[in-house]
């Protein structure tokens, strides 16, 4: 791992959190810290619900509060809307070498919606108590644009500049399939994120506790290089309408359901995709405990509650999630519809449609509602040794390794432009924390000295990226 700070570079005196050596600077970091959580809680009181049919809020105030904080240092921002509301910020931070290519570091605006009644504290008031910040978007990711947001301002406050550019961008829609975010830019503002190779978001750097080969426990920090791609589909059966009270060979209902359990009851082959085995190589290090590679889901429970999400990323899923058909008990309907979440893992889509096909059988035709790309990058290269670093210098025991997310990030819109996206949100989380829980969960909350760690690994980051 190599340090990419230079002390004969005056753009090297850039890093705002030295350590403690300096009290000034100790304080300035501090600061930093500080500011993102009250950013992140500032955020979280901007109610941004995404209820997918366009009846939600919108981003618009959020990105608005979000360009303000950036007008106030200088930082020149555009503000660009697919539809009323559905507002997105971009914003460009001139890097040092403007001959390298620059880095992209998103986060979305919007959340998922909560309902209040089920929470233990007002999911739109950003509250903190007992240590966490809790409310909709902690995790999720308002905490993630609040520590952007604080290093960017203290950055170009001080007037320092990253060793490249590096374009920032508050995206819209995101928890609703980014049509009106990412993949709106990418279709009619591709210029906003030009000259980007590769690019940072959610979903990853977090840290994950496990008991070491000795017993005590040891800190593995999960960055994302894979994701798994999206299969949303409609199963029809037709068949011909009738009573319900006489013979009846042709029906629908009857032939769509044993499709259905076809579908929902076939297990999938493992398939360990290089992203997997990795990490199964490096789990099975720490702990001392080895794997067994035709069934690894076993020895992913070392990892807590993130096993329920790793778990999905050994094999293709295809889970059906709903069923339509019918109007009336004694009448027998020409047709009946079902919808099966499906996910594939990277090189492996032709399997997931291939073996669909085949379950489902003849009288059942396959539709696609919804679908997107897997996406599969190397752990290695000057990127991922900063993610490394960066982390190490904070966490000197981290073990820093890589991992396959079951579901999708605004990565898949900008991989289309060609632009290679890791989950790199560090937190440095107490062990048994249910983290994957937190996601789009009653009583969302993150630990404000995790935010805290993130803000001080991210600027090690972004001095070295
Ligand atoms: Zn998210």
């Amino acid at each position: 791992m190599t340090d990419h700070r230079d002390a004969d570079d005056p753009a090297a005196t850039a890093r705002i959190l030295p350590g403690p050596s300096d009290p000034s600077d100790t304080r300035a970091a501090l600061h930093v810290q500080e500011e993102a959580v009250r950013i992140a809680s500032e955020l979280i009181a901007i109610d941004t619900s995404n209820y997918g049919d366009g009846s939600g809020p919108g981003e618009r105030k959020a990105a608005e509060y979000v360009a303000a904080l950036l007008d106030e240092v200088g930082v020149e921002t555009e503000l660009v809307e697919a539809a009323p509301g559905r507002s997105s910020l971009v914003a460009r931070l001139a890097g040092r070498d403007p001959g390298r290519p620059g880095l992209l570091w998103h986060g979305h605006l919007d959340v998922v919606p909560a309902r209040r009644e089920d929470w233990q504290v007002d999911p739109f008031a950003g509250e903190i108590r007992d240590g966490y910040l809790w409310g909709r978007g902690a995790v999720d990711m308002k905490g993630a644009d609040a520590m952007m947001l604080a290093l960017i301002r203290s950055w170009a406050q001080a007037g320092h500049q990253p060793p490249r550019d590096v374009v920032v961008a508050f995206l819209a829609d995101e928890e609703s399939g980014s049509v009106h975010g990412s993949h709106w830019i990418v279709d009619h503002r591709p210029d906003l994120v030009e000259g980007c190779s590769e690019a940072i978001s959610e979903v990853g750097g977090f840290s994950v506790t496990v008991p070491g080969r000795t017993g005590a426990p040891e800190r593995l920090y999960l960055v994302e290089t894979a994701e798994k791609g999206i299969a949303w589909l409609r199963l029809v059966a037709e068949g011909r309408a009738g009573h319900g009270s006489m013979v009846h060979e042709d029906n629908a209902v009857t032939r769509l359901a044993e499709a259905v359990t076809r579908v929902g009851t076939h297990r999938w082959p493992v398939r360990l995709t290089p992203t997997v085995r990795r990490l199964l190589d490096e789990l099975a290090e720490v702990t001392g405990v080895p794997y067994d590679p035709a069934d690894p889901i076993a020895s992913l429970d070392a990892l807590g509650g993130i096993a329920r999400m790793l778990g999905a990323v050994v094999r293709n899923t295809a889970n059906p999630t709903r069923l339509t058909a019918g109007y009336k008990t004694n009448v027998i309907p020409q047709q009946a519809t079902a919808e099966i979440d499906a996910r594939f893992l990277p090189g492996y889509e032709h399997e997931l449609y291939d073996t669909i096909d085949s379950l489902i059988g003849p009288g059942v035709r396959r539709e696609t509602i919804i679908s997107d790309v897997a996406l599969e990058t190397e752990f290695s290269g000057p990127l991922i040794e900063a993610m490394i670093t960066s982390l190490q210098d904070e966490d000197s025991g981290a073990h820093v390794v890589p991992y396959t997310m079951s579901g999708g990030t605004d990565n898949k819109a900008f991989s289309t432009l060609g632009i290679i996206g890791y989950g790199f949100t560090p937190l440095l989380l107490p062990p048994g924390l249910d983290f994957a829980a937190l996601f789009h969960g009653v009583d969302e909350r993150v630990p404000v000295e995790a935010l805290h760690f993130g803000v001080r690994v991210l600027d090690r980051f972004l001095d070295s990226c």
